[in-house]
């Protein structure tokens, strides 16, 4: 039986002989021995001597199983174990021209994105993205919401139809979905509160560090609720997803070279701002947004907020920020007009802090037939193609909220890995769509 690397590493086998399989990580052959580094398909690695005849022609990821003696010795890499290799069995011998070396670019890793998997630095990511997708769906699971799942192929927008990613559906047209969102509510009324975890799609045009084509939105809906409950639901989530990860994953955010000082006093509460006061803020810090035709002007309320000014809001905060009371203009058309304040929405994002920006958009839904009626129009949107939607307000209404969370984007932050194509496996962008 075979070992994994991780297990093999012990006192309790030093002396023993042990059988481990895996790939050539690293070769280095001198004139009586080898040392040959082997990975496993864990992320172990333990460091083999051979006598150097016994491994010619061995290459970079040549996949082998080998045999013999595991011995104790400080100055070993990896650890402090190594094997001395009896017999090596060779599965395949990789082909010599292995493209992916210690240094290469951040181009070629992607276009070898298949590849470059096997690297140290992809499986840490690789195991910290386990991890918080485990800990995201414990924590619904463990506080009573219902995992659901939602169709990718759908008829209506959800966000702006310039991202709609549009599909031959036999002989009609439909999408990609935006957000599993509308869906979520149609749940709500009959098994309460939901959450799932499924792709969504945008057709981003701009390129950014933090949008990609193709994400994993974890998203949340529950009937009852106020938006203050939802506020609640999220710091909550992403604070105990952040503890336990930075728990269970340390040895990987050490390689990724993550100092978690910060990530430690990530607890509730997390501050709410205004919107109104987020733009005083930024007017008083001289702010000016970029009008269509390039000329410069002193941001006012009613404008968007972008990276650069969520980058100015949270530059100096040790913990995320709800921004809240967003214009409803800027928002989508399902968010709820706050009553006490026409204009406003009932919605909040959440900053992460030092720049890493926008992680979570939610609040509460507009659960009037008419105004939600008039929205859908004041957007150029056909009340026709929501007439499912709008039966959830016609047949019952109550206030509900909830709210995405885009996993990558967490995984950005936790990660501190500058470009949101390294928190997934096989990245979809505008530019790329292989492998
Ligand atoms: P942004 O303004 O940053 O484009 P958004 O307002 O389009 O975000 P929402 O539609 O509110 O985002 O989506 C909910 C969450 O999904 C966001 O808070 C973010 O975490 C994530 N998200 C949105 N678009 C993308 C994308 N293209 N790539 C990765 N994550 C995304
Ligand atoms: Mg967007």
């Amino acid at each position: 039986m075979s070992l994994r690397i991780a297990q093999a590493k012990s006192p309790d086998f030093v002396g023993k002989e042990v059988k481990i399989r895996g790939w050539v990580y690293r070769l280095r052959k001198q004139k009586e021995n080898a040392f040959v580094l082997v990975r496993d398909d864990r992320g172990g690695v333990i460091q083999c001597i051979f006598p150097a005849t016994s491994v010619a022609g061995l290459t970079i990821e040549s996949s082998i199983e080998v045999t013999g003696v595991i011995s104790q010795d400080a100055r070993a890499p990896e650890g402090g174990y190594e094997l001395k290799g009896r017999e090596v069995r060779t599965y395949n011998i990789a082909g010599a021209d292995y493209p992916i070396g210690e240094y290469q670019s951040d181009e070629l890793l992607l276009d070898k994105r298949h590849l470059s998997l096997r690297t140290r630095r992809m499986v840490a990511i690789a195991k910290i993205r386990a991890s918080v997708l485990d800990l995201g769906r414990r924590w619904f699971v463990d506080n009573g919401w219902m995992e659901v799942t939602a169709p990718i192929i759908v008829k209506g927008a959800v966000e702006g139809g310039s991202t709609l990613f549009k599909l031959k559906y036999f002989d009609q047209e439909a999408y990609l979905s935006q957000s599993a969102q509308l869906y979520l509510e149609a749940m709500i009324f009959s098994l309460g509160p939901v959450w799932s975890i499924t792709p969504s799609f945008r057709a981003e045009k701009s390129r950014t560090v933090r949008h990609l084509a193709e994400f994993s939105h974890l998203e949340a809906e529950a009937p009852w609720v106020t938006l203050e409950d939802i506020l609640g639901v999220q710091e909550k989530l992403v604070s105990h997803v952040i503890q336990n990860t930075i728990k269970q994953n340390a040895e990987e955010l050490a390689y990724l070279k993550r100092d978690v000082t910060d990530l430690k006093k990530i607890e509730p509460p997390f501050e709410r701002l205004s919107y109104n006061k987020a733009i005083e803020i930024l007017k008083s810090k001289g702010f000016t947004v970029t009008e269509q035709d390039g000329s410069k002007r002193e941001i006012r309320v009613g404008d968007d907020l972008n990276i650069d000014s969520e980058r100015e809001l949270t530059k100096d905060a040790g913990k995320p920020i709800f921004v809240i009371g967003y214009p409803i203009a800027v928002k989508p058309f399902y968010v709820k007009e706050d009553p006490e304040h026409k204009g406003t929405g009932l919605a909040a994002d959440l900053l992460a802090p030092k720049g890493f920006g926008e992680i979570t958009s939610g609040g509460m839904r507009e659960d009037d037939i008419v105004s939600i009626t008039e929205r859908i129009k004041k957007e150029g949107l056909d009340p026709a193609a929501y007439d499912w939607y709008l039966d959830l307000r016609k047949y019952g209404s109550v206030p509900h909220g909830g709210f995405g969370l885009g996993i990558e984007r967490l995984m950005r932050w936790i990660t501190n890995v500058d470009d949101i194509k390294d928190t997934v496996l096989f990245p979809r962008t505008m530019s790329r769509v292989a492998p």
